[in-house]
């Protein structure tokens, strides 16, 4: 089930991001040097996707060297601090090392990739040292969704890529990981997701930003509105 609303929160973010003219394209890929976080609903996405294509191997090679990265920060975290009126800003988190999943400037898991890759994104092309470029609303919409997907998977582990698929390769059966790690080293580098403490939204955002939770929130999964199912009701 909570692969199934991850899903429609992906396609619907997808298509609402159609109407961005973006300088992105094959081959470019800056962007994939940064903290990837993620949660672990995301990451059994991200799993199952190596499982079905049989790479589990070359996975394992890929866990063989881990970030040495503690995240601060989970984003409901950072929304309930804004919230209340705290000063606190977001880690944005840039790694010395290009994604491990990088080939050939090709994502190698791009259909599974997590939502914080799928906001890479800019109006103009990134170099190094030039940052990404998107409207605010475009902006709003990734941190919104960030909560949604974050509360979806509420109480479990959230933290860098790599360490959440460490965390579920390790517990996986018939997966023979090369290099063990300190498993509880590791859950102690990651944070733990947070129901959603109420959501950013800026006045002038608000206008392209709502239609899409609306959205989002009215989409039917098993019979049953993605709003009510994250409500418990
Ligand atoms: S976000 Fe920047 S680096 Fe990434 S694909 Fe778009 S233009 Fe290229
Ligand atoms: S998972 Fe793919 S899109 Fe995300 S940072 Fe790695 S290579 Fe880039």
């Amino acid at each position: 089930m909570k692969q199934q609303i991850l899903q429609k929160i992906f396609d619907h973010f997808d298509d609402w991001s159609q109407q961005f003219s973006v300088a992105c394209g094959k081959g470019c890929a800056v962007c994939c040097t940064q903290n990837v976080t993620m949660t672990t609903v995301e990451g059994a996405l991200l799993f199952n996707f190596i499982k079905e294509n049989k790479k589990e191997s070359w996975l394992s090679e890929k866990l063989e060297l881990l970030p040495d990265t503690k995240v601060q920060q989970t984003t409901n975290e950072f929304a309930k601090a804004c919230l209340s009126g705290e000063e606190t800003e977001i880690a944005e988190g840039t790694f010395d090392a290009v994604c491990p999943f990088l080939e050939n400037k090709l994502c190698a898991v791009y259909p599974a990739r997590p939502f914080a890759c799928r906001c890479f994104a800019s109006t103009i092309t990134c170099s190094q040292g030039q940052s990404a470029l998107l409207p605010t609303s475009h902006l709003s919409a990734a941190t919104t969704l960030s909560q949604i997907i974050e509360h979806l998977d509420q109480f479990n582990p959230w933290g860098n890529m790599l360490h959440i698929l460490y965390l579920l390769a390790d517990e996986s059966e018939g997966l023979h990981l090369r290099s063990k790690h300190d498993r509880s080293a590791i859950r102690d580098s990651c944070l733990t997701a947070q129901p959603l403490p109420g959501f950013l939204i800026g006045e002038e955002e608000a206008e392209i930003v709502v239609p899409l939770i609306e959205t989002i929130f009215q989409t039917l999964v098993k019979g049953r509105t993605i709003e009510d199912i994250l409500n418990n009701r």
